[in-house]
């Protein structure tokens, strides 16, 4: 059933494995060994009659809002490549900034001082955005995806502190459970305010701020004039056009075969986002079941159903909200609001056990089966 599968391909994404210099080690021998046809294997970056410089792969790391990011892009040299890094970088900063809940300064937070005042407060524009695209997102769901879920994460995170962690207990739920709600987050669209109704609200941007810093950085690059690009946000992805000679950027969905062993599907997108939730890494055990830490917000605890959630789509913010609320929505529910969404698709995993069970949304299975067919 699965299409164009390598499982030596990692589950963040594999780009362009061919190095230049290896390139250009066999481009040389074959235009040697084959120099009567050698015109024909010459592409227009090499032809001496085109001036347009030739663009070289460039790839940076940077650890930012507790993850790693990472930059491969397709540039004319390597000054304009580091320049164009730098100043993705920098903006992730100016946005974690803005948005972190653990930087005591941040915009986030001071809004969050404002709970309960009964006043709109002037809100910057990312932010704005972000909070909009959350309330949006939050009204699609029924409240699963839920970003004034901040006092049940802090919760949670207290719990993964312990050595010996225990649930929380029923008064600490039902405390914390007041100040949540995104119904009590209001927006006033047209003066960009916002009011935290309820006194002790905490917003937590953690399903929904890589996204939004994955396309941000695609914008900054833009504004360098370099269109061929990848970012991973760790586990939030987002990809330009292709590189240079080749269809698109090679994204590994993780997946598993009927042997239940690794068999990612291998999909080449080029201007399309991939995000994938799960809590492979993020979860504390009790008393033999894992504790997510996406939150159902109807119940305050991590969930307990184990899933790895991948949504593709335009917009790398987007897909990370869709991909953390499908960790939270009851599966036929999760399935038919990607497939009422155009451009959108989905693949993912539920993992009982032994039994790991996979579930598509009808896009998704056009796009593994149209990438078989350009495959054979
Ligand atoms: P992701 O890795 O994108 O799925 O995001 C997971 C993070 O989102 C968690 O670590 C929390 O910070 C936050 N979060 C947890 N549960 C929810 C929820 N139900 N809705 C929105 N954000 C959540
Ligand atoms: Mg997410």
């Amino acid at each position: 059933m699965k299409a164009s599968v390598n499982p030596n391909y990692s589950p963040a994404y594999v780009a362009c494995h061919v190095s230049r210099s290896l390139f250009c080690a066999i481009f040389l021998m074959l235009a040697i060994m084959i120099s009567p046809v050698a015109g024909f294997v010459f592409s227009a970056a090499d032809d001496p009659e085109n001036h347009a410089p030739a663009l070289e792969r460039h790839q940076f790391t940077s650890p930012h809002m507790g993850t790693l990011f990472r930059i491969v892009l397709y540039a004319s040299s390597d000054s304009l490549a580091s320049a164009a890094a730098d100043s993705a970088f920098r903006r992730i900063e100016e946005l974690n900034d803005i948005m972190s809940d653990y930087i005591p300064d941040s915009e986030l937070n001071h809004l969050a001082a404002t709970a309960g005042s009964g006043n709109f407060v002037p809100v910057s524009g990312p932010l704005f955005e972000v909070l909009q695209t959350s309330q949006m997102v939050s009204a699609q769901t029924g409240g699963a995806f839920d970003i004034t879920s901040g006092p049940f994460v802090r919760l949670w995170r207290e719990m993964r502190r312990d050595e010996e962690p225990q649930l929380p207990g029923k008064k600490a739920l039902r405390e914390a459970s007041q100040s949540v709600g995104y119904k009590h987050l209001k927006l006033d669209e047209s003066r960009q305010k916002a009011m935290l109704e309820k006194p002790g609200m905490k917003l937590d941007l953690g399903g929904i701020a890589k996204g939004y810093a994955a396309d941000e950085i695609r914008q900054v690059l833009l504004h360098f004039g370099i269109e061929s690009v990848l970012i991973d946000a760790g586990g939030d992805m987002v990809t330009g056009s292709a590189p240079p000679g080749r269809d698109g950027w090679n994204i590994a969905v993780p997946a598993h075969d009927e042997h239940d062993e690794p068999d990612p599907f291998l999909l080449t997108l080029t201007h399309a986002a991939v995000s994938t939730s799960g809590d492979l890494y993020q979860f504390v055990e009790i008393d033999g079941k894992r504790y997510s830490h996406i939150i159902d917000p109807k119940t305050g605890i991590g969930i307990t159903e184990q899933r790895t959630v991948t949504v593709i789509g335009e917009s790398a913010m987007l897909a990370d909200a869709y991909s953390t609320a499908l960790s939270v929505l009851p599966i036929p529910d999760g399935l038919a609001l990607i497939d009422r969404k155009t451009g959108y698709s989905s693949y993912f995993e539920v993992i009982d056990g032994e039994t790991i069970t996979p579930y598509e949304t009808e896009e998704f299975t056009e796009l593994r089966e149209n990438q078989n067919r350009s495959d054979r």
